[in-house]
């Protein structure tokens, strides 16, 4: 492939809900584009975009897919991403990149969950944007309805530029109301318009145009003088109107049939805007430095994806945004303020890479084994440093626990969940000081799965993902005393501690004290140590399901020594022993973490969400409307939301959202905490019988 000035590029990404047909469409781009001689189905594990092992066996689009293809003199970058939610990350990876989108809607099934969410993800990135009206093959594909979905969901400045000719087992191909000409057929063989259809070919024709004229006022005065517009004024205002995300054309074909996708690929050279035209966002610590999208002039490449290959390692995608970056070079990492090397630079598509020498402004390429560089990081020059804004990834949702198998895969745990994390800026690994679990967080559950499996096959590590723990904490309610003598007489000398301590609940936050309060000696000085080093070891297990206790004062009060058989183990043991005993004594509870829950959802939901809080304990705080949105806040126990991600979008067809933090600590209801301190039991005593 050769290179290419930005003003001959495009980067275009697939947007749509899951299943609309942005891989089969890639597909049938690729094949038009003389790419591939033969048509992959997603259905059959065939396509160029969804090579992945994962992704066959899902059906789904699980990665975003650099799919570049030449067609009349320029390059694009296609970006075919996953529909379903849980792979959001790479949604937002690639819209980073990218001047245009096309997002992708089923006219069978017309305006989807996902098609709103695709058109948010444009707004937020103010990219330009199409639409591509897919499966007019199919039963029910009805244009005319999706059409007034459309714009009454997103605007006027929604416009169709095509009328499809036929539908279902009739589709044949598209009028372009641009060209006024008909395209049929897998060809797209330019032909007249049909007569029956000429009237409202012409009628579609005048609203299109009145949009067009609407975005410029001297076409407007024009229009509404009743003056001939020009096609070529026509042309170059929508061209202008597309890439001020003024107008949103939209487009009809079929995917699957590849008729009118060509078309497509003309509008998407003609219409969307190039790198040239679309200004570059550097991070705010970056604001006011100079620099440009173009080939002369210092490098600045945005990292947009790393993922691990198979074959070459780790794989380290870029978009150059000005200057060069070559083959067999050295760069500065700008976040990283270190050198990296860069070894052969790839043209990647899907799985196959393609050796070039250097990747120029506007352009986009992947270079292998790269050391320091992350997911986020600017590659630059050393003397003129510029960081690009780096994608903004949605927080994570969603937590397990990842519990290895056998001893083997204890030891490649950390190394394997990290490179996971490399792989994908949404799922984050920590380990919970509370619990000791190893967690891993994502967007939901598929996500999660798939980690496990990859993690399986990239790795060989074997792993089980459950609920995470919840830290619950131990305390006690009333002031008590306990006493406790350690007293053995064996053989030689003989072990003797003995101590007398009261308890005190203090109020929450605060950390537990420790006070020595023995007067006269009857506990010498030298072995209050030991005695609060008992006491310490005690309160990391409590005495009601095991969990670390909070919230006390531990007075050491009295107790006698033994001037042979006394130790500093001995009073160790006795102050862990008198301070088991006033727990218990101390009528203690478990607490636990308690969060605020924020939760937006669109109106008419609020009734359902409501009643679900109500059955996980939660309190209603307060609820505003924001537009057509309801935003509830609740306090609720953290234990009842551990699955709420997948709740909530089951509950809204993903269409809500929520966060939570912590608050504070709350004692657990009698009836749960007999419940958790029974499943404490039964746990010890399948400990205990595995280890017999
Ligand atoms: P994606 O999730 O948006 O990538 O959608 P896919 O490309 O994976 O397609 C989902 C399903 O719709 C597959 O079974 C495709 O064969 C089917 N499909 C895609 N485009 C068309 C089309 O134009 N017509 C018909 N009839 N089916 C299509
Ligand atoms: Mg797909």
């Amino acid at each position: 492939m050769k290179q290419y000035q930005p003003e001959n590029i495009r980067n275009v990404v697939l947007l749509s809900h899951s299943g609309a047909g942005k891989t089969t469409l890639s597909e049938a781009m690729l094949f038009n584009a003389g790419v591939i001689n033969r048509l992959g189905k997603v259905d059959a594990g065939t396509t160029t975009s969804d090579y992945d092992q994962d992704e066959i066996k899902r059906k789904i689009s699980i990665n975003t897919t650099l799919l570049p293809y030449e067609w009349h003199d320029a390059k694009v970058n296609l970006l075919d991403t996953p529909g379903y939610s849980d792979f959001a990350g790479e949604v937002d990876s690639a819209v980073r990149v990218c001047e245009g989108a096309v997002i992708v809607a089923a006219a069978s099934s017309g305006l989807e969950v996902g098609t709103e969410q695709a058109w948010s993800y444009c707004d937020k990135a103010k990219l330009a944007r199409l639409f591509f009206i897919n499966k007019m093959d199919r039963e029910n594909a009805d244009f005319g309805k999706i059409t007034g979905e459309i714009q009454a969901k997103f605007g006027a400045k929604c416009i169709p530029v095509q009328m499809p000719v036929g539908a279902h087992t009739d589709f044949r191909g598209v009028v372009s109301l641009l060209t006024m000409k008909y395209y049929a057929g897998e060809k797209g063989e330019e032909a007249d318009v049909p007569s029956e259809i000429k009237e409202q070919a012409t009628s579609l024709r005048e609203k299109m145009v009145e949009a067009i004229a609407e975005t410029d006022d001297n076409l407007m005065e024009k229009y509404l003088n009743g003056e001939e517009l020009s096609q070529e004024e026509l042309l170059s205002t929508l061209k202008k109107a597309i890439a001020d995300v003024n107008i949103f054309p939209i487009l009809a074909g079929s995917a699957l049939q590849n008729v009118a996708v060509n078309r497509l690929m003309d509008v998407i050279r003609e219409y969307l805007p190039s790198p040239k035209d679309a200004g570059i966002n550097v991070s705010e610590d970056s604001a006011g430095k100079d620099i440009k999208i173009s080939t002369v002039g210092p490098l600045s490449a945005l990292v947009f994806k790393t993922s691990a290959d198979p074959y070459v390692g780790k794989l380290t995608y870029f978009k150059v945004f000005s200057g060069e970056l070559e083959s067999n070079s050295q760069v500065w990492n700008v976040n990283q303020n270190n050198p990296e090397r860069i070894g052969q630079l790839f043209i990647i598509r899907g799985k196959n890479q393609e050796p070039i020498a250097k990747i120029s402004a506007g352009d986009m390429g992947a270079v292998a084994k790269l050391s320091i560089t992350a997911t986020g990081d600017t590659l630059g020059a050393q003397d003129k440093p510029v960081k690009i804004a780096p994608a903004t990834y949605p927080k994570t949702l969603f937590s397990v626990a990842v519990l290895p198998k056998t001893k083997a895969d204890v030891d490649k745990l950390g190394s394997s969940l990290a490179r996971l994390a490399e792989e994908d800026p949404t799922l984050i690994v920590h380990r919970d000081p509370d619990t000791g679990e190893t967690i891993l967080s994502g967007l939901g559950e598929t996500q999660v799965e798939v980690a496990a499996e990859k993690m399986m096959r990239k790795f060989g590590v074997a792993v089980e993902l459950k609920a995470p723990k919840v830290p619950y904490k131990e305390t006690i309610t009333s002031a008590a005393k306990g006493e406790y003598k350690h007293k053995k007489q064996t053989g030689g000398h003989g072990q003797y501690g003995h101590v007398i301590l009261e308890l005190e609940p203090m109020p929450e936050g605060g950390d537990n004290q420790f006070e020595n309060r023995v007067v006269g000696g009857t506990i010498p000085r030298n072995y209050i140590p030991a005695v609060e080093k008992g006491v310490h070891e005690a309160i990391k297990e409590g005495v009601l399901a095991g969990y670390p206790i909070v919230n006390i004062r531990t007075l050491v009060m009295d107790g006698s020594f033994h001037p042979v058989d006394s130790s500093e183990i001995c009073f160790k043991i006795a102050g862990a022993g008198a301070f088991k005993k006033a727990m218990a004594d101390g009528h203690p509870i478990l607490l636990e973490p308690i969060v605020n829950l924020k939760i937006r959802i669109p109106g008419d939901y609020t009734g359902d969400i409501i009643g679900d809080l109500n059955t996980k304990r939660a309190r209603v705080q307060g609820m505003n409307p924001e537009g057509n949105y309801n935003v509830v806040d609740a306090q609720v126990p953290l234990a009842e939301i551990l699955r709420y991600a997948i709740d909530l979008k089951s509950m809204t067809q993903g269409r809500g959202s929520f966060s939570y933090e912590f608050d504070h600590y709350e004692e657990v209801p009698a009836h749960i905490t007999q419940k958790i301190v029974a499943e404490h039991e039964a746990e010890k005593q399948k400990m205990a019988e595995g280890k017999a």
